[in-house]
Parts: structure tokens; C-alpha cells; sequence
């Protein structure tokens, strides 16, 4: 049941220490998953009256949470903290939440979490980062005092959380419904998110070994420099996406084609991500395939 009915299995605050202490915040809270802290966080921190600036490619969790608060949500240019800027200009007096995301799941790019981190303090508003991508694979200066992320990623288990102040911690036990509703992780799965959060902790080379997999495949393949472990190659056409991807598969590789509408029209891609556990020749193997199923689409269009 809910936590707050049935009282907490120990495993909950080993998460919730462990994550905080990574983290270097003072507090966490654990939900079903990422998606359930998000739309969970936001509304307890802002509604109507309140105002939120989210960066357009935030996932769409964010947006969600955004939608369900009430409060007026403005969306600024990708990365562009000039634009954020203009989108915190038209806040009202009400209290102001900057969202956005610190690797891009669908990009691989990261935000520019200094320069927005200085916007929220010259601006006095609350900055709010989902680090979905981040964890386990690479380490993130980060200043935004409220930083949501999953156990669903590179933490290879399952759940979200929340980690921030204390105050704000607190105020989500008994504020946040998708908390406050949701039934608490089965400690199967909290077990196996202390046994990774340990992994992560001990053994930085896996994250290292990723991000290089993914920094040598990018380079083969002319793509642009990965902040992680996520490297797309947009193709543009949604079909040509799947047919590159389905050449793919029939080789032993699996890169999922992503179409809109979870990446902007005329921006369908592949999406690769790397892990500690691929071998070198995987990835220079992969990069020859994917340039022949890229080149091998364009002579023989499907349909
Ligand atoms: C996957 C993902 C989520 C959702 O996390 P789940 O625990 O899988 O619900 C949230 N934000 C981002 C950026 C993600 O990639």
C-alpha cells in the first residue's frame, strides 16, 4: 500500500540516504517512477497564479506535470538561456519554477545548468532539473536545489525520486498525490536500486566506458559530440527511420527508430545508447552498419 498507510519498509530510506548522499542534497523522496515524481513534484510546488518557463524538449513528464499544476507554462528555445530569460520576464507575481532536463534523452545534449542556475537566482525562481540521463553514466555540476530523476535508466531497477531540501522533501510527503496515492516500490526492487546505487558509486568506469563508446561511435559516424551516453542521428523522414532501423536489427543491433511526435516534425532519427558492457569492436561494427542501412535507404526508398 501507500506508505503512508502501511509504514515504510527500511529499503525506502536506504534508497532515499543513498540517492541524497550521491546527489550531495540534503533530502529524497522516492516515487513509483519518474514519470509519478514529476507530475507529483510540480504541482506541489506551483499552481495557479504561479508561473513555470520549461525548455520545449524537456520529456514529457515535465510538460505533464506543468499541465497539471495550473500554473501558466511558457516553454522557452532549446539550451537557450537568453530565451529563458525572456520567458521569466513575463511571470506575474506569483512564485516562478524553471524546468528542464540535464542530458537530453532524445538529443544527448546537455543544458546549460550553470548559466540557468544563475538565471533562477538573479530572477528568484526555483530550478528544477530531471536527471534521467545523467545518473550512472555521467557526473553533472549541478546547482538547481530540486533534482528529479529514475531508478528505470542506468540504475538498471525501477522508480523515481526526488531530491532537494529538507522543507521541500517534507512538504511532498504530504502534498505531492502521485506520492501521497501510490503504492510504495515492492522491496524487490528497492534491494536491487541499493545493490546498483553501489555499483554506480564504486565503479566509475562503467559510466566512463559508456560515455566513450558513445564519444567514438559519434565520431565515426560524423555525428555531434555526446555529453553522454545518448548519440541520435536524425534522418529526417520517419519512414526512412524504421527501414535504417530494421536493416539494423537484421544485422544484431538494436537502435530504436524515434518519430514525431516525440521529436519535432522532420526530425525522425535513430537513437543509440552505449553501454560499459559493449565491446570496442561492437561499436566500430555498429558505425560501418549504420553507414551502409543509411546508405543502402537512400538507393531503395520503402513503399
Ligand atoms: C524515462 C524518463 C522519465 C520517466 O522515468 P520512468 O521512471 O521511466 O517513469 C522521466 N524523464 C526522462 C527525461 C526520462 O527519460
Amino acid at each position: 500500500a501507500a506508505r503512508l498507510i502501511t509504514g515504510d519498509c527500511p529499503l525506502n530510506a536506504a534508497v532515499e540516504e543513498k540517492l541524497a548522499t550521491m546527489k550531495g542534497l540534503p533530502a529524497c523522496r522516492l516515487f513509483g517512477s519518474g514519470y509519478l515524481a514529476n507530475i507529483g513534484v510540480i504541482p506541489a510546488l506551483v499552481g495557479r497564479g504561479d508561473y513555470i518557463a520549461i525548455d520545449e524538449r524537456a520529456h514529457a513528464c515535465l510538460h505533464a506535470g506543468a499541465t497539471l499544476s495550473g500554473a501558466r507554462t511558457e516553454q522557452f528555445r532549446h539550451n537557450d538561456v537568453d530565451d529563458a530569460r525572456r520567458a521569466l520576464k513575463i511571470r506575474g507575481a506569483g512564485r516562478a519554477l524553471v524546468l528542464t532536463e540535464t542530458i537530453f534523452s532524445m538529443d544527448g545534449d546537455a543544458a546549460p545548468l550553470r548559466a540557468l542556475g544563475d538565471l533562477c537566482d538573479d530572477m528568484g525562481a526555483w530550478f528544477m532539473t530531471d536527471d534521467a540521463h545523467g545518473f550512472g553514466v555521467a557526473k553533472i555540476d549541478n546547482p538547481a536545489a530540486i533534482q528529479a530523476g529514475t531508478l528505470s535508466k542506468a540504475v538498471g531497477a525501477y522508480g523515481g525520486y526526488v531530491c532537494g531540501p529538507t522543507p521541500l522533501v517534507e512538504l511532498l510527503t504530504s502534498r505531492a498525490r502521485s506520492f501521497v496515492y501510490a503504492p510504495a516500490l515492492p522491496p524487490p526492487v528497492l534491494g536491487a536500486a541499493v545493490a546498483a546505487l553501489e555499483i554506480i558509486d564504486a565503479e566509475a568506469w562503467r559510466g566512463e566506458k559508456a560515455r566513450a563508446h558513445a564519444a567514438l561511435f559519434a565520431s565515426l559516424v560524423g555525428a555531434p559530440a555526446p555529453a553522454a551516453a545518448i548519440v541520435p542521428v536524425i534522418v529526417g523522414d520517419a519512414d526512412r527511420a524504421l527501414q535504417i532501423s530494421d536493416r539494423l536489427a537484421d544485422r544484431g543491433f538494436l537502435a530504436t527508430a524515434i518519430r514525431p511526435p516525440t521529436v519535432p516534425d522532420g526530425t525522425a532519427r535513430l537513437r543509440f545508447t552505449f553501454s560499459a558492457l559493449h565491446q570496442e569492436n561492437d561499436v566500430r561494427a555498429l558505425a560501418a552498419a549504420t553507414a551502409d542501412a543509411i546508405t543502402t535507404g537512400r538507393e531503395r526508398p520503402r513503399r
